[in-house]
This record gives structure tokens, C-alpha cells and sequence, in this order.
């Protein structure tokens, strides 16, 4: 019996859709189709792409449809993404086909253009005859010209071997990186005789020979012409003798090619770092899955934990995924991996251009690499061997996505790593709650590096009243001891970091006589201002306008915008100490490629006194010269609708005190606030994450709230409000009635943010600690109101939400 149907889930995400599709394999691509690839199947008038999930022989339904071809020489899905995308969509409530799509690369759910070529080192002859026609003229041959051929199943018998590789080249920019080489075509022998044969004048052509008959091997055209001072014509002329052969080669476009690596080995571990690693090598060693977690203050020697602990994986010839925030993935992170494991590191971040995310993929995907650095998309690396996956600042909230599939990055690797039998480590110097609180609960095993490296001791923060200042007549956003420090690292020759919480901290335009704040039109949020254009926009729906001259509400002409936005600090630290030098890292002066990067090497090399910056400079700085961490206002972010909001002012708090003082010269920290008393700020003061754990857990406790309670977030919309409204209330009622005594319900409630773009916005909570059949409840949810997307409803559901606004 053969396998001549695919299951297929195609490119079309409804509710309707959210299942396989029977296909039958043409005859011609029977042994050619395998789970894990994607291709082309008609879908009612259009041709759309797929995922084959499966192979089988027989199918219930009679007439099917046939595909029209595969769009992969080899899955690029394997068994276990497969079922990793079933477990994602059942755990957070997706379409099963945003849940492949998520593993892989844009450029492969991009347009594409396709072809075949020969292996980097493969030469013609080795294929087999009916193909050598094919690539004797062309390094590459076109996939509709294969498909037109009917030569794919030889290419694919190649491809296994490795003969042949199959490029997907996107139509507008994604091309591969292609440079011409020049290599002999003759032995070292024929060429040392061809050199002998060469006329006395063709002294160039002469001096090439001889080059390849020292350097036998292919060269890049361009470097040679450089190198031996000669044209391109005489290269030409070899070629025509057929000495020697021009051919276009790939070259990955490697974000990091310019930059040396110096390399580091392995530095002799402390104590505490000894007794931190052993139990995940004893896990890496037995194949046990677990999860740690390693509690370290920042300095504490965590990061070279995991390089030891991925060195000891990589020697057992096993793989390993390091996870990094976003932000925190700056140069001197990637360093230390590429430092100490080199080309085995891949690394994926945002940063990089969808040709460059592309072609490290592709290094996983031959296995060319053994450690993948990135950040949260990077947990579907597609290893095959995991050894160990770590999660650095594992507290981060940009490791959960916020759109479909609203997955969290932890929760993958666990589920990977059970699949491996592997160890997760989860790092942090303020462990999440929910992550302290498992530790605590033996679910996790909790590994603690206590103080920081060479016992230096941390940094000394103060915590300064704003109110004082403001009672004692200054009005600056500079309290005294502040500008008297940073007056004193300018002296003394040393350098400070100021640090300017922007989130929550948007500078919104308000009037001063009657406090009427701008808001846009379309969303119940006030308007960000924004100097550079002085213009005012909406975060949420992109409204721009013009700040008014007057107010509207009581024709005022004092209508200002406040808050402090860096621009605003950089201008009044250009009036108060006129001789500092600033540089200012936000997203007006890091939009640029490599931009980020240069400011921080400019900061490094002493080109300024002060790095003024928002949340992206809080993280993996660590310059020696640091001694001054000055935070503008803590509380900023203390007042978001948001249960978290203690818990990431603490978090972040911390984290910017641990980047003064980081070497031999001691660091200070002054943190500016108006609420001092606020146990968050306090206890970031002291840095006392033990106290504040258990300060923060019975708030949680007393509000229902994680890690005591799971919350499921089910938001509507609509243009109507009554229609949102309703529909929430007919949600509410129908959870409320299937769930236990114990669970919390709440709703139907307006949304922290009730409008946006026009769209009214109605919530409900759930918070629960057992409700087995909640997810299905959700589900049935979905499905019922999936149908009436078309009249302009929306539902959607959040499993664990971060942001409940
Ligand atoms: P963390 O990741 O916890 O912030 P790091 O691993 O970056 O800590 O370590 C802080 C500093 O201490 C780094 O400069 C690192 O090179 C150094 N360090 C780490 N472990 C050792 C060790 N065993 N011996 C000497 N120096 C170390
Ligand atoms: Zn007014
Ligand atoms: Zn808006």
C-alpha cells in the first residue's frame, strides 16, 4: 500500500480552516513529500500554502483534491516542531497555522522565489549523469524549470546526500548573499605545466598561476584582483583556457563579520559557582529533564555558568539554546558566547535584516552551529539535540508574545526540554514571582550565587524624596545630590548613567490652568508629544496632530507638555552642567542599524561623561568606569492598571543599580521618587529581594492574583459598545456557570483602556487555581464567536496574561 495522501493545514486562518486537509500526492512526488514540509495546495479558486502534518494511506473523504507541488526539498518542520505546534495551539488557543509559522523564519512565510544549486565544494561531475546537463551551464537551475523537467525527485535524492542545496529567495530583497570566486580547474601539476607553457610576456597571467599553485584552493575574485594588482581581464583569459573556473558562491550574511572575536576559555569556577553548575551537569550528564533556577545578583557569575554548562553539552555533541531579552542582546552579550564557542554561535535578535535572521537559521537548520543566542522566537531553534536550554533574565516580560500565539517563551522550553531530556536553567537576579515561588515549591531546583564576583560589594543606593525638593524650592528635575555627584564624576574624570523610565512616562500635553489632558480621538489614552516633529501622537492607533495653542476646554494659553522625555533631560542637563558630555540612547537615536552599538562603544571609550537612556540601557552594560547610576523617577511605572507594576519597579530598580560599580571602583546609586515609602522602591533601595518576595506574595495572595491564582483574560471589541458590552456579559454568565466555587470571575468590565481606534473594549477576568475544563470552556467560546468576526466582533483570549490592559 503506498502513502498517497497529506494531511494538510493550509494558510488560511479561520475558525473553519482550523483543521487538516486531505490532499493526494501526485504519483511523481510520492517519495518526495514528508511531514514537516510546506507546499502548494488548491484551496477552492486559489493556490495557497500548506504544512503536510502527516502521511497516510487512506483518507474518509472520496474526492480529493491533488497537490500541486512541495515547496521543500526537506521538512522544515521536524517531528518534534510538529508536535511542539499542537501543543502550542491547544496551550494558548491559536490557529494551529500561526503556530507553525512561528517557528520558522519571514522569509520562508514570505513571496518566494525558488531554485537548486550544487553544494558550496560540490563540483558537476559528482551528480549523476541526467542532472550534470542541467547545472553544466548554470550553477543553479530555476525550481519551475525542475518542476517543468520533471527532474525534482533526482533532486531531491542529491539533496539528501548533500549534493544540492534549495535556495528561497524572496522576490523583492532577500537574496542570498552571492560573491564570485575564481578556482583552478586543472591539478597542481597541470597547472605548474601550463605555467612552464605561458609565453615570457604574459607575466600577469603567469603570476595567477603561480598563485593557485601556492594557494590551491577557490578565492574570492575581487581579493585576488586586490592582492596580485591585476585586472580582470586577465583572470579572463585563464578562464577561457579553461586553467580556471569563475563560479558564484553563497556567503552568509553575517551581521558580525567585521568584528574579531578574541577568545576566552573557561575560567576556573568559585566555590559558589561550583556548587551552582553541578547539579545541571549531573542533569546534562543523566539525561534528566528539570528545571533550575539560578538566583544570582548581577555579577554574581551566572553568565559563566552557562558557558560552561553549554560547553560541557556541546562536547557531548548536543545543542543548546541561550535566551536573551531583546534589549539585553547587545554586542558584549554576544561576545561572550562568540568568545568562548565561536562560529558554533548563531545568534537571532530583531536587529538583524530578514536575509541575515534567514541564513543563521539556516546554519541550525545544517547544523553548522551548536548554541543559538536570541531572543524569544529563538526558542524554536530547529535542534535536534538539545542539551540545554537557558533563559537569561528569565523575569522579562518580553519573553511572553503578546499576539497570536500569546505564547511564553518558559513554557516552550520546558516542553522542549522534556521532549529532550534536558535541563532549562532560568537565570535571574530577580527571579519572576511565579519562577521564586515554584523554587520555593520544589517544582524548580533553585541555585543561588549569592554575592558578587571578588565580593565586591553592591553598589550603594539612596533613595532621594522629590517632594522634599520640590518643598525646599527646587524644581529642577535634578534633586541636589544628584547634580552635586554627577558634578563630581565629571571632575574626577569618571562616568554616570542616568536613567529615565519612559514607560508610563509618556510626555502628555496637558493645560495648567484647568489640567485638561489632550487624548486621541479614537482611543481613551492621552496623546505622547513628541518635540522633534512637535507633534502629538497616539501610541495605539498612530493619530498625529499639532498641539493645540490654546485649550480646548477653557482657551488657556497655557497648554504645555509634561513629563520628561529625554530630550527634555538632555536639554536641561545642557543648561545646568554645560560641560558634560551626553550621549542620549532612545528610539529617536537608535532607529538606525549599528546605531545602538556605536553609541555604546562611544560611552566606552570615554567619549562622554553621561549616557542618558530609557529601559535599553538597563541591561548588560558593563563598563568599569560606571560609578554613578542616577534613576530621574522610580515611581513612574507604579501606577499602571497592572498587578505586575511592584514587582517590574522593583525588578527594574535593581537592575540599574547593578550596573554601577561593576569593577574595581565602587558605585553609587541615588533613585528619585515621589512615593519613597513604596515597599518597591524601599526594598530596591536595600536590595532585599528575599523581603520583598514575601511582601509581594501576600499581596498576591490577598488579591487573587499569581502565583496563587491562574488568570485567563478574555477581551471583546466592537464599534458599538453595546454590542461589546453585551457580548461580554453573555461570555461572563457562561463562564461563570461552568466553573467551580472557588474561581474568580470578573466582568463584564471596560478594559483599562475602553477604546481603541475606535473599537469600545470590554474584558473579563478569570482567576482560578483548578478548572480542568476551562481551556475547553474557552475554546467552545472561540468557536461560537468566531462565526461573527464578519459582523465586526473580535474576541480574544489571553492564557496567562501579561498585560491586562
Ligand atoms: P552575571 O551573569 O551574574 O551578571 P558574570 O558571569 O557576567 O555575572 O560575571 C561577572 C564578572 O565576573 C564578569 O566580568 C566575569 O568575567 C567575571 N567572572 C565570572 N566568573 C568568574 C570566575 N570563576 N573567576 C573570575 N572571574 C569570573
Ligand atoms: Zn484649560
Ligand atoms: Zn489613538
Amino acid at each position: 500500500m503506498r502513502m498517497k495522501i497529506a494531511s494538510v493545514i493550509v494558510d488560511v486562518p479561520t475558525k473553519q480552516t482550523d483543521k487538516t486537509f486531505d490532499y493526494l500526492i501526485p504519483d511523481q512526488w510520492i517519495d518526495t513529500i514528508q511531514p514537516g514540509m510546506r507546499v502548494v495546495v488548491p484551496f477552492g479558486p486559489r493556490k495557497i500554502q500548506g504544512f503536510v502534518t502527516g502521511i497516510k494511506i487512506h483518507s474518509e473523504f472520496q474526492k480529493l483534491r491533488e497537490i500541486v507541488e512541495p515547496m521543500d526539498l526537506e521538512p522544515v518542520l521536524n517531528h518534534e516542531l510538529l508536535e511542539l505546534g499542537n501543543w502550542l495551539t491547544e496551550k494558548t488557543l491559536c490557529f494551529k497555522i500561526f503556530a507553525f509559522q512561528v517557528m520558522l523564519p519571514a522569509a520562508l512565510k514570505a513571496k518566494y522565489e525558488k531554485s537548486v544549486e550544487l553544494a558550496n565544494g560540490v563540483k558537476t561531475s559528482d551528480l549523476p549523469g541526467q542532472l550534470q546537463t542541467f547545472f553544466k551551464s548554470n550553477s543553479k537551475i530555476n525550481w519551475e524549470e525542475a518542476l517543468k523537467s520533471g527532474i525534482v525527485p533526482l533532486l531531491q535524492r542529491e539533496a539528501s546526500k548533500g549534493h544540492l542545496e534549495v535556495l528561497y529567495e524572496v522576490k523583492e530583497k532577500m537574496k542570498k548573499k552571492q560573491l564570485k570566486f575564481v578556482s583552478p580547474l586543472l591539478s597542481i601539476t597541470e597547472l605548474q605545466d601550463e605555467l612552464d607553457r605561458l609565453p615570457a610576456r604574459a607575466e600577469k597571467q603567469k603570476e595567477v598561476l603561480n598563485f593557485f599553485v601556492q594557494n590551491y584552493k577557490p578565492v574570492e575574485l575581487r581579493q585576488l584582483l586586490v592582492d596580485l594588482s591585476i585586472s580582470s581581464a586577465t583572470v579572463k583569459a585563464l578562464v577561457e583556457k579553461n586553467f580556471l573556473i569563475e563560479q558564484d558562491r553563497e556567503v552568509y550574511r553575517d551581521p558580525y563579520e567585521n568584528r574579531t572575536f578574541e577568545r576566552t576559555s573557561p575560567l576556573p569556577l568559585t566555590d559558589s559557582q561550583q556548587k551552582a553548575i553541578q547539579p545541571i551537569l549531573n542533569s546534562i550528564e543523566q539525561k534528566q529533564h528539570e528545571v533550575f533556577l539560578l538566583y544570582g545578583v548581577t555579577g554574581s557569575g551566572k553568565t559563566e555558568v552557562y558557558l560552561q554548562s553549554i560547553r560541557e553539552v556541546i562536547e557531548k555533541g548536543q545543542e543548546a539554546i541561550v535566551l536573551v531579552p531583546e534589549i539585553a542582546l547587545t554586542p558584549q552579550m554576544v561576545n561572550r558566547f562568540k568568545g568562548r564557542f565561536g562560529d558554533l554561535v548563531a545568534v537571532l535578535h530583531s536587529g538583524l535584516s530578514s536575509g541575515e535572521k534567514y541564513d543563521e537559521w539556516r546554519k541550525i537548520q545544517r547544523k553548522e552551529v551548536k548554541v543559538v543566542v536570541g531572543a524569544r522566537s529563538a526558542i524554536f531553534a530547529p535542534f535536534e539535540n538539545l542539551g540545554i536550554i537557558i533563559i537569561d533574565e528569565e523575569h522579562e516580560t518580553s519573553y511572553k508574545q503578546e499576539e497570536m500565539p500569546r505564547y511564553h517563551a518558559r513554557d516552550v522550553a520546558i516542553e522542549r526540554a522534556k521532549t529532550y531530556n534536558c535541563p532549562v536553567v532560568l537565570g535571574s537576579a530577580t527571579p519572576s514571582l511565579e519562577s521564586f515561588a515554584r523554587a520555593q515549591k520544589k517544582v524548580y531546583q533553585l541555585l543561588s550565587l549569592p554575592s558578587r564576583m571578588n565580593n565586591q560589594s553592591l553598589p550603594s543606593v539612596e533613595i532621594i524624596d522629590m517632594r522634599e525638593e520640590l518643598r525646599s524650592g527646587n524644581r529642577s528635575m535634578f534633586s541636589s545630590k544628584l547634580f552635586d555627584m554627577l558634578k563630581e564624576r565629571i571632575e574626577r574624570k569618571e562616568q554616570s548613567v542616568l536613567f529615565l523610565n519612559k514607560r508610563g512616562h509618556s510626555s502628555f500635553v496637558m493645560c495648567r490652568d484647568c489640567g485638561y489632558v489632550v487624548n486621541c480621538p479614537n482611543c481613551d489614552i492621552s496623546l505622547t508629544f513628541h518635540s522633534k516633529a512637535g507633534q502629538m501622537k497616539c501610541h495605539y492607533c498612530g493619530y498625529e496632530s499639532f498641539v493645540p495653542k490654546h485649550c480646548p476646554e477653557c482657551s488657556s494659553e497655557y497648554i504645555r507638555y509634561f513629563g520628561t522625555g529625554t530630550q527634555k533631560v538632555e536639554e536641561e542637563l545642557g543648561k545646568i552642567l554645560p560641560e558634560a558630555r551626553v550621549i542620549r540612547m532612545d528610539v529617536d537615536t537608535t532607529g538606525r542599524k549599528g546605531a545602538h552599538e556605536r553609541l555604546l562603544k562611544d560611552f566606552q571609550d570615554g567619549k562622554a561623561d553621561i549616557l542618558l537612556g530609557t529601559q535599553m540601557i538597563a541591561k548588560g552594560l558593563d563598563f568599569p568606569n560606571i560609578t554613578l547610576v542616577g534613576v530621574l523617577s522610580a515611581d513612574t511605572m507604579l501606577h499602571l492598571p497592572d498587578f505586575r507594576s511592584s514587582e517590574k519597579t522593583f525588578q527594574l530598580l535593581t537592575q540599574v543599580s547593578g550596573r554601577a560599580g561593576r569593577h574595581e571602583l565602587p558605585g553609587e546609586v541615588i533613585i528619585q521618587t515621589y512615593t519613597p515609602e513604596h515597599y518597591s522602591v524601599e526594598l530596591a533601595g536595600t536590595q532585599d529581594y528575599d523581603l520583598f518576595y514575601s511582601k509581594e506574595m501576600m499581596v498576591r495572595k490577598s488579591h487573587h492574583y499569581p502565583p496563587f491564582y491562574y488568570l485567563s483574560l478574555i477581551t471583546v471589541s466592537h464599534e458599538q459598545l453595546m454590542a461589546a458590552v453585551a457580548t461580554t456579559e453573555k461570555i461572563t454568565a457562561y463562564i461563570r456557570s461552568r466553573v467551580s466555587d472557588e474561581t474568580v470571575v470578573l466582568g463584564p468590565a471596560a478594559s483599562p483602556i475602553p477604546r481603541i481606534n475606535n473599537r469600545y473594549r470590554y474584558q473579563c477576568l478569570i482567576k482560578y487555581k483548578r478548572e480542568p475544563d476551562l481551556p475547553m470552556t474557552l475554546k467552545t467560546i472561540l468557536d461560537q464567536y468566531q462565526k461573527d468576526t464578519a459582523s465586526g466582533l473580535q474576541v480574544s483570549i489571553d492564557i496567562n496574561p501579561f498585560i491586562l490592559m
